[in-house]
């Protein structure tokens, strides 16, 4: 698919393209763009549609991962799975999550290793900024001639404090569960694959793309249900976020169909 096509402010069908280069538009009263957080931007800013937010506000996730040795000791007799959260509060603006190689071994019985490896991986909030973008490069083109997209993305301060702060806890939580560490590692922007946010949903044109249910606003029929839709990143993985969204639009799509 290369474009959705519209007539007077409404969603009327897609333009889509064969692997041979021939084109055909494919009516329909509704449209919605499941493409991910960098393809659903790029087939708008195509197709025209305005929207000031439409590109903008990307975010991700920053990542530490640090992994450490416990000895099993000091273990219960019955081994249960070994993965713990530490959630996000208001006061620290990530999260670790502790999983093990009990975890990996799930219910199987196993042999009792004397040492286990546990791994810490913090994921934390990335502040949602105009200035993080995607815009088209009309200069280079895909195959089909869509332009192909160039990305802008910085941290902010507050993002590389928090970045700061979740390795200090990482290594907090190694300390205190009497881990010796092995290993303490990072991933940047581009690596963490979370990219949510160029289509953000919220009630304001100027700070998002969609309304509450999704829809493009100014553009009736036209919708969006993909990690792009996440208006702030939060310190969770956003899958399931992104799935629960996409069936509140489905269940929004069924009623105005009625
Ligand atoms: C290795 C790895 C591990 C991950 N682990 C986790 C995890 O543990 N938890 C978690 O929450 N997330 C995880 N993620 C992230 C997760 O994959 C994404 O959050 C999720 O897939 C985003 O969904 P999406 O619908 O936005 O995009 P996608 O899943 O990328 O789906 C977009 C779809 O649109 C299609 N498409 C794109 N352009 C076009 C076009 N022009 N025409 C037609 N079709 C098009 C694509 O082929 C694709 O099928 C992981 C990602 C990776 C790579």
């Amino acid at each position: 698919m290369t474009e959705v096509l519209t007539n007077n402010g409404k969603a009327v069908g897609v333009k889509v393209m064969t692997r041979d280069k021939k084109t055909y538009n494919l009516k329909g009263k509704t449209v919605d763009l499941s493409a991910s957080t960098f393809e659903t931007p790029r087939i708008l800013l195509n197709s025209g549609i305005p929207g000031r937010a439409i590109g903008h506000y990307l975010t991700t996730h920053t990542r530490i991962t640090g992994v450490g040795n416990i000895r099993t000791a000091g273990f219960p007799e019955t081994l249960g799975v070994l993965a713990l959260l530490v959630p996000r509060t208001a006061e620290r603006d990530y999260q670790i999550q502790l999983s093990g190689s009990y975890f990996n071994y799930l219910y199987e019985l196993k042999p009792m290793l004397e040492q286990v490896n546990v791994g810490y991986g913090a994921s934390g909030v990335v502040e949602s900024r105009y200035e993080n973008y995607v815009v088209l490069n009309p200069r280079r083109v895909d195959d089909y001639g869509v332009p192909e997209l160039e990305v802008e993305f910085s941290y902010s301060a507050k993002d590389k404090e928090v970045f700061r702060r979740m390795g200090e806890g990482v290594k907090r939580a190694l300390e205190a569960s009497q881990a010796t560490q092995t290993s303490l590692s990072s991933l940047t922007a581009g690596l963490v694959y979370h990219d949510m946010g160029t289509c953000r949903m919220g009630y304001d044109p100027a700070t998002s793309a969609t309304d509450p249910y999704g829809q493009i606003h100014g553009v009736q029929g036209l919708y969006v249900a993909d990690n792009s839709v996440i208006p702030t990143s939060g310190a969770a993985n956003p899958t399931l976020t992104t799935v629960a969204l996409a069936i509140r639009t489905a269940d929004h799509l069924m009623k105005q169909l009625r």
